[in-house]
This record gives structure tokens, C-alpha cells and sequence, in this order.
């Protein structure tokens, strides 16, 4: 297999996801070479994401006799293993397993880790092929004759052969970026990891749903000093049963500061300027969380083709029966369905669509 050894001059971390038509640029340029490593086994299905409805999708497919290989662009269950480094499921663990495989937890609600554990397994368990740090930026071909061009972590190109994709690409690689002045600053983040460099500065974190609520809790217990915005009148209805009551007492007893009703204006290297009811306040701030959601990389389903309905929250145009695209031989699963309701689709339901897919896969490669 000869790699390409030139690299496109960044690291693995810095690749935007919709990188995608530089690629497809080079991609062509590096074919008509000659110099790209393809895969000289053609699959029958090609996962794109090997997130926990990826995984589940290629356990059914395989087990409906189909060769399956998974991509990823980062390491399996990328997104969970970004996920709050100390972080519990709001799932108890039988709602997340995939491929009738148990998860057993001594807690009612799993940890991040003891969820990395149970994926890592299962895919272990089925002998699962998972090409880890392969994004994929470009697909060609149609149905029956895929190609999909990857660049790994050195900016070396491969091209996989597939009679049909799934792609399960999830929506945590790209935040809901608020478009505020300062918002570049490296002191603004839109991952929330761990509590302890925090100790003793001014966090602000924004948003009022789980990410936020959570985030506020855990660096307040760990010595920040927190203050919340939310654009809303209180932390979202959505906030679960268990959390809203202790985010709510914080800001009571004025532990947390909070502004609802409120927006950022500005941030600065040592400042943050909100726009609350009261007018705007300027406060001393340390460090911003912007905890404002993720939403699916759309650029990437747009250029192969498939159709966003913009009338329905941008979901991909699909069959709900069988989730195949408006392009033939393109499946779409997990929450990447969902469109921008990322809050619909999630583990407990998405790794249901396996089976939808695998058998309407069967019935195709049947009639084959
Ligand atoms: C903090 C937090 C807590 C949560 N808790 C729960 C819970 O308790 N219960 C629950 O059911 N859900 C929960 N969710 C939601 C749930 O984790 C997601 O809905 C779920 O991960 C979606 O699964 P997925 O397989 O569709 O996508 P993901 O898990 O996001 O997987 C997508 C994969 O695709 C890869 N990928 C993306 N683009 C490319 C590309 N171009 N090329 C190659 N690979 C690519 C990514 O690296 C990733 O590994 C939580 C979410 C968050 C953020």
C-alpha cells in the first residue's frame, strides 16, 4: 500500500470537518497520479462513524452475512470519549446497549469510562473492522460502486471501495458558535472536560440545558467562581429531574450567579459584557464555556447529495422505513436523522437503526 507523504500542514485536531472540497480537490489530483492507497477489498457496506449507532448498524449488517468495515476520524466512540471527562449517562445501561449485548454497571447510570469499556468490547466481541483517524472528506460513485477517499492523521489519502454506505457522523464535532465578538479568544471553549484548571477564576458558562447546568455545578464544587447566562427565562425545561434542583438551589443561595433573560455581547481577554434586562454589565472573567449545542456537519450530507428538508429542522430526506437517502445506496442513521432536533435521536433510540438498515440491505443484496 503506498501512502502519499505530503500533508496538508496541520495537525489531526485542527481538521475542520467540512474540509471536504479541499480534499475532493486533491483527492482527484492524487488519483490522477496514481498515488493514492486504496483498499483492494471492495466492501458490501461502509460505515462512516464509529459512534454507538455506527457500531450497532455494522453488528446487524454483519450479522445479516455482509462485509462491513467502519470509519472514523478519530478514535471509536470519538464523540463519547470527548464527552466530560467525569461524566454520567443519564441512561440506565440497558438503554444503551447494541447487539444484544449486555452492559453491566454497579451504577444506575453508567460513567463515560464504564461506556467506553462496553463499546470498546463489543466491538472486540464482533470482531469488528473499525479504521480509527480516517476522516472522510470525499465520496465518489453510486450505488453498488462507492468510493470514499479518507485522509488520516498525516494527511495521507486512502480510498475504500463500498457496494453501500451508512453514515452515522453523529453532530458533536461542530458547536453552535454564538457570533459574538471575542468568541475566537483560546480562552472560550465549547467543550466542557474537567473542573480542576478552574480553581479559583471567573468561569462563565453559557447556556441553560444539561451541558450548562452540569458544567456550572462541577466547577463551582471544584472552586470556581461561576457565573450562568441563559438567553431563556429560567434552565430549560429539559434540564433532568435530578439536576434542575441543585442548579436552581445554587443560584438561590447565591452560590452560582445567574443571568436569565440574558445574552453575551462581547468577550474580552479579561472581561465578558452581558445584555440583561437590568442593562448591559461588564464583569472580571477568567474563562468562558459556551455550552449553546452541536448540530451535524450538513456540508458533508449536501455533498453527496443528499437533500436537507429546510421546511423540517434540515433533516435529511430518507426513508423512514428502510432510512435510505434520497441518494440510492446512501443510508442515513443515528442522530444525524434527527437534522438540527439533536435532541430526539440519541443512543437509546438511534442504535435501533441497524436493523431498519440491515434489513432492507438483505432484501437489496438479495435481489442483486
Ligand atoms: C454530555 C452528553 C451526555 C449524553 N448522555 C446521553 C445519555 O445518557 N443517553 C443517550 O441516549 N444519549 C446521550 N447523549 C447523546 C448521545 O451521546 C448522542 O446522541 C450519540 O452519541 C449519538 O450517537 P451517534 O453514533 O449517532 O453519533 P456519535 O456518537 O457522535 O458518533 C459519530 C462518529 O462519527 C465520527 N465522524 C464524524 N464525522 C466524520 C467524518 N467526516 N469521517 C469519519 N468519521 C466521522 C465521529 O468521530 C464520531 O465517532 C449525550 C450527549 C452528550 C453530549
Amino acid at each position: 500500500m503506498l501512502y502519499i507523504r505530503r500533508g496538508l500542514g496541520m495537525s489531526y485536531a485542527q481538521y475542520p470537518a467540512s474540509l471536504g472540497c479541499v480534499l475532493q480537490l486533491r483527492v482527484m489530483e492524487e488519483i490522477s497520479k496514481g498515488t493514492v492507497a486504496q483498499e483492494t477489498v471492495a466492501f458490501d457496506v461502509l460505515v462512516i462513524g464509529a459512534g454507538p449507532t455506527g457500531l450497532a448498524c455494522a453488528i446487524d449488517a454483519q450479522n445479516a452475512g455482509l462485509s462491513v468495515v467502519l470509519v472514523d476520524k478519530g478514535c471509536l466512540c470519538n464523540s463519547l470519549f470527548h464527552y466530560p471527562a467525569h461524566m454520567t449517562f443519564f441512561t440506565t445501561p440497558e438503554l444503551l446497549e447494541i447487539g444484544n449485548m449486555p452492559f453491566s454497571s454497579p451504577n444506575q447510570k453508567p460513567t463515560r469510562s464504564e461506556a467506553l469499556e462496553y463499546y470498546r468490547k463489543v466491538a472486540e466481541h464482533f470482531a469488528l473492522d473499525v479504521r480509527q483517524y480516517h476522516l472522510v472528506g470525499h465520496i465518489s460513485g453510486s450505488d453498488g460502486n462507492f468510493s470514499v477517499h479518507t485522509t488520516d492523521r498525516f494527511g495521507r489519502l486512502q480510498v475504500f471501495k463500498a457496494k453501500k454506505l451508512i453514515v452515522s457522523t453523529g453532530y458533536y464535532d461542530l458547536p453552535n458558535y454564538l457570533g459574538i465578538p471575542g468568541e475566537n479568544l483560546s480562552k472560550v471553549q465549547h467543550y466542557y472536560n474537567e473542573p480542576h484548571p478552574y480553581f479559583g477564576l471567573n468561569v462563565l458558562v453559557i447556556g441553560g440545558k444539561n451541558s450548562a447546568a452540569i458544567a456550572a455545578l462541577d466547577l463551582w464544587r471544584h472552586g470556581a467562581k461561576v457565573t450562568l447566562v441563559h438567553r431563556g427565562d429560567a434552565m430549560h425545561r429539559h434540564v433532568k429531574y435530578w439536576i434542575l434542583p441543585d442548579i436552581n438551589n445554587r443560584v438561590k443561595n447565591g452560590e452560582i450567579t445567574a443571568y436569565f433573560s440574558s445574552t453575551v455581547k462581547q468577550i474580552t481577554e479579561d472581561t465578558v459584557t452581558l445584555s440583561t434586562p437590568e442593562g448591559d454589565r461588564t464583569i472580571a472573567n477568567d474563562f468562558v464555556f459556551a455550552l449553546t449545542g452541536y448540530h451535524p456537519d450538513f456540508d458533508f450530507l449536501e455533498r453527496m447529495g443528499v437533500h436537507l428538508d429546510a421546511e423540517n429542522d434540515r433533516c435529511p430526506q430518507c426513508d423512514p422505513t428502510t432510512l435510505e437517502s434520497n441518494v440510492k445506496g446512501i443510508y442515513m442513521a443515528g442522530v444525524v436523522v434527527a437534522g438540527e432536533r439533536t435532541n430526539k435521536i440519541f443512543i437509546e433510540n438511534g442504535r435501533f437503526h441497524g436493523e431498519l438498515i440491515a434489513r432492507d440491505l438483505t432484501a437489496k443484496f438479495q435481489q442483486a
